[in-house]
């Protein structure tokens, strides 16, 4: 099923180098608001700083694509030096199309990294490459669309928890 996550992780912090060699995964696309900050914010954290640093160590290729505009995701972005896609429309898979061909990667070669189900594991799903869910960073949206599909959310990640899903942290 393309909407029960794979994977839970507490945060993005939580995503291991080890863990991404075990899946053979080397390539990370990641969302922006609530996965690598709080929704609509530029505040990086020094621990989201140092897990850029450690995945960069460990080889990983990152690159972000969200579905927000180019004014909110651009300055986010140019500041942790990634290339970005905005506007992404997830869970339409073309922003992960255009991240592929900039990671020079296959898809079983990459993630998709987010925090919405009816996005970013949704888009994951469509395209074929796993997605590692993560738990929303803060619990604000902004966008009455997010706050809606949000209501939607528990059942999938609730189902995962019930097949003996764990929680990464
Ligand atoms: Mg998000």
């Amino acid at each position: 099923m393309i909407l029960t996550p794979e994977f839970i992780f507490r945060n993005v912090e939580a995503i291991h180098p080890d863990f991404l060699a075990r899946q053979g995964i080397k390539a990370l696309v990641l969302d922006v608001d609530n996965t690598l900050t709080g929704d609509g914010s530029q505040m990086l954290d020094e621990s989201v700083k140092a897990w850029l640093q450690q995945m960069r160590e460990a080889g990983i290729s990152l690159t972000v694509v969200s579905n927000n505009t180019a004014k909110r995701v651009r300055p986010f972005a140019e500041r942790i030096g990634l290339e970005w896609v905005s506007l992404a429309c997830k869970p339409l898979p073309i922003g992960l199309m255009v991240a592929r061909h900039r990671l020079g990667v296959t898809k079983s070669q990459m993630a998709m990294v987010g925090d919405q189900i009816y996005t970013d594991r949704m888009a994951a799903g469509l395209y074929g490459i796993p997605c590692l869910f993560l738990l929303p960073r803060t619990p604000h949206d902004k966008a009455r669309g997010v706050q809606i599909k949000r209501k939607f959310e528990p059942h999938w990640v609730q189902k995962y928890f019930r097949k003996g899903g764990k929680l990464y942290e």
